[in-house]
């Protein structure tokens, strides 16, 4: 480490001999050797990120091995201070703000966060194990001795892991208690399974299996200590205060303050109510025929809505009316200009992996930054073996209407088109540090800029859905920060998904559990889309007359999967 500061003090000592290039080119070294080190310090993080350089690799979570971690963000930090961000050029600059954000994050995150101590779930190897496992990317042999390797110094690193924790929350250790229970025959039983398949010599074979064997050993008492743990004064579930504060911060990289998000989400709600009680009485006589009107608001959308939900597809062609809708939603970008889309590289429908199934309807996967020459697929579930009861109230939810915006989502311009451009901009850094808002804020903005373009004919019940749908994340928003900073009981979160957002029981049930266990996630979605809606409205100014919506789109995408506010800064520039 201090031989590489060394150098790049010479490099930047020298910079006024350097051209613009020269010094562009020197950040690019020093940005892949960033990510390539900070993966190596964290293993888990790069196998699932598709580096299986590291695979082999575990580290026992004690202070030392913690105080190493922020020595090195604090070296990296000094390194990348040398640079004068005014020379870099548009993609290193945000590239630059990503690497810092990055370091402090994980320096904040070891000594203020602390989830080391309170979350047992940090310690859950058997995911990266499944992974090497169950994924294909090379032969199993060498596979199965990554696993052999990692799980070498098992014993140690769950005698550690038993020491770290303290006054866990009672809601995180019970799920690292179920995940625990559900995943230790991935170990007990599938490892042992694959290793009768391997042509491995029989020594190697011992080698992975006695490693394999203290692996479950250790799992189980880890799961013992867990259910035996004298804990009366466990931590709150909520992430007050600064700590919430700081992690919206550094997770989400929004120009704008959680108050400021707050208001805009609870002013979001109010304009989607007043606009879905006009829709729900203009749609009132055509679905309710003579029936009273009910008086309050909330009642009355909500019967329409239930109304127009019966609108829907049949299970056995529940694939087939997503793949029918693909061509249509790409057709219609086209005709009215919103965003090019590269004709080469056509969406490519499969059928929803084993793995997946009956996860969700339809979901994008995309491959991760070291995965190259996998494409990109749209994973269409099916509905075949559900229950006739289970199925009606799943198409209700993802009637003719929602399977659509769905679609824009997660497909056609949503995530599938932002996914096309930001591999145009190839930035390693931007792929290992993806902001979440911006990619979840792009999606949730193209619905809404396909139904201001006439999509979906501008028919009252469309956009009645739409707002239903929209209501989603501008609740999950409102009760994220209000559940870890207000206070809100589960009662209150209940009437706010359930009677203000429209959301079934057990869907609102699921929320609040998820709630419970992450923290700031929920709010990625309508942050992101707050703030791309913001930057239109201030580019639309500045651009006057010469302004266009496609010209708009294409620029922000340009720049990648980086946060909103470092894409602003540079577009209004
Ligand atoms: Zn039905
Ligand atoms: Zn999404």
């Amino acid at each position: 480490m201090k031989k590489y500061l060394l150098l790049i003090c010479i490099i930047v000592l020298g910079a006024h001999t350097l051209t613009a290039q020269d010094i562009n080119k020197k950040f690019d070294v020093f940005k892949k050797q960033y990510i390539e080190v900070m993966l190596k310090m964290s293993p888990e993080y790069a196998t699932m990120l598709g580096n299986h350089k590291y695979d082999g690799l575990l580290y026992i979570p004690s202070q030392a091995q913690r105080d190493k971690q922020v020595k090195f963000n604090k070296n990296w930090i000094d390194s990348l201070h040398v640079y004068n961000i005014n020379q870099l050029s548009n993609a290193n600059k945000i590239d630059y703000h990503l690497i810092e954000n990055q370091c402090n994050y994980s320096t904040w995150y070891i000594n203020d966060f602390r989830t080391w101590e309170w979350d047992p779930r940090e310690y859950k190897i058997f995911e990266p194990v499944a992974y090497m496992l169950t994924e294909n990317y090379k032969p199993l042999d060498a596979r199965l001795l990554s696993i052999g390797n990692k799980l070498k110094n098992i014993s140690a690193y769950y005698r550690q892991a038993k020491l770290n924790i303290k006054n866990p929350t009672k809601e995180h250790t019970a799920l690292a208690i179920e995940q625990f229970e559900n995943s230790i025959p991935i170990i007990e039983t599938d490892l042992l399974d694959s290793l009768a398949k391997s042509k491995l010599p029989q020594i190697t074979k011992n080698y992975i299996k006695r490693n394999a064997d203290s692996a479950v050993v250790a799992m189980k008492d880890f799961v013992a200590f867990l259910k035996n743990l004298k804990n009366d004064n466990p931590r709150n579930f909520r992430i007050e205060g600064d700590l919430y504060k700081k992690q919206f911060q550094y997770e989400i990289q929004s120009q704008y303050s959680i108050d400021e998000i707050y208001a805009a989400a609870v002013q979001r709600k109010e304009y989607l109510h007043t606009e879905m009680e006009k829709l729900a009485k203009q749609l009132w006589p055509v679905y309710m025929g003579n029936d009273k009107m009910p008086e309050n608001r909330l009642e009355l959308i909500k019967k329409v809505i239930d109304a127009i939900s019966v609108k829907h597809t049949k299970p056995e062609l529940f694939q087939q009316t997503i793949e029918k809708q693909l061509p249509e939603l790409t057709a219609f970008v086209k005709e009215k200009n919103l965003v090019y889309m590269d004709p080469s590289k056509p969406l490519q429908v499969r059928k929803e992996p084993e793995y997946m199934a009956g996860v969700a309807g339809a979901s994008m996967s995309s491959p991760g930054p070291y995965e190259k020459g996998v494409s990109a697929w749209y994973n269409v579930g099916t509905l075949n073996g559900w229950s006739a009861e289970k199925a009606e109230s799943y198409l209700r939810e993802y009637n003719d209407y929602v399977l659509q915006i769905l679609n824009i989502h997660e497909a056609i311009p949503g995530h599938y088109v932002q996914f096309i451009y930001s591999n145009k901009a190839p930035s390693i850094v931007k792929s290992v540090l993806t902001n979440g808002a911006m990619v979840e804020g792009w999606a949730v903005y193209s619905e809404l800029m396909m139904l201001e373009n006439g999509y979906g004919g501008n028919t009252p019940e469309m956009w009645l859905m739409y707002y239903k749908w929209n209501l989603r994340s501008t609740c999950n928003t409102i009760l994220d920060i209000s559940v870890h900073t207000k206070k809100m009981s589960k009662e209150d979160a209940t009437n706010l998904l359930v009677k203000e957002a429209f959301q079934q029981q057990t869907e609102a049930e699921g929320k609040w559990h998820r709630v419970q266990i992450t923290s700031v996630q929920l709010t990625s979605y309508f942050t992101g889309f707050h703030e791309i809606v913001q930057l239109r409205e201030a580019y639309k100014k500045k651009m006057g007359n010469t302004y266009n919506l496609k010209a708009f789109n294409e620029k922000f995408l340009s720049y990648g999967s980086a946060p909103v506010k470092y894409i602003r800064d540079l577009m209004l520039k």
